[in-house]
């Protein structure tokens, strides 16, 4: 994970996104990079009591078998779409897996994006739109 400070802007981007209920804490850790101590610790210097129920970063590198790890779901989109890099800008070095439904245990690789972490960041925000990118996804043609 990159160590890097996370600006006033990207805190406060992540305090809005853990505040709503459907994100996980897993998620967050792929967005801004950062651990999960370290979201705790943002989240509640603003003064937002921590959710028990999001989670914590280890489930993914644990013996946890929940059958909908990040990394699966990324080899399923990378197979799928034949490259490994943003479907937005075309970014190849870092690349998240995004579920467009948001159901992270939906893993048809048609509910499945490459995005980068700016890319992936701005979709949960809402500056980026699901179905702006699910355009990108058609006009793509992934041919089968
Ligand atoms: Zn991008
Ligand atoms: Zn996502």
């Amino acid at each position: 994970m990159r160590k890097s400070k996370l600006s006033e802007k990207e805190k406060k981007e992540l305090v809005e996104l853990y505040q709503k209920n459907d994100i996980k804490m897993t998620e967050l850790c792929e967005i801004f990079k950062v651990s999960d101590d370290t979201i705790v610790r943002i989240i509640k210097k603003k003064g937002v009591s921590v959710r028990k129920t999001a989670g914590f970063c280890d489930e993914k590198n644990s013996n946890w078998k929940g059958g909908f790890s990040l990394h699966y779901a990324k080899n399923i989109a990378i197979r799928y779409f034949e490259k490994n890099e943003c479907v937005v800008c075309g970014y190849e070095n870092s690349t998240d897996v995004h579920h467009l439904d948001k159901n992270k245990r939906n893993n048809n690789p048609e509910n499945l994006v490459l995005l980068c972490p700016n890319h992936h960041r701005e979709i949960h925000v809402g500056i980026l739109k699901t179905n702006e990118v699910v355009n990108l996804i058609k006009n793509r043609g992934v041919d089968q």
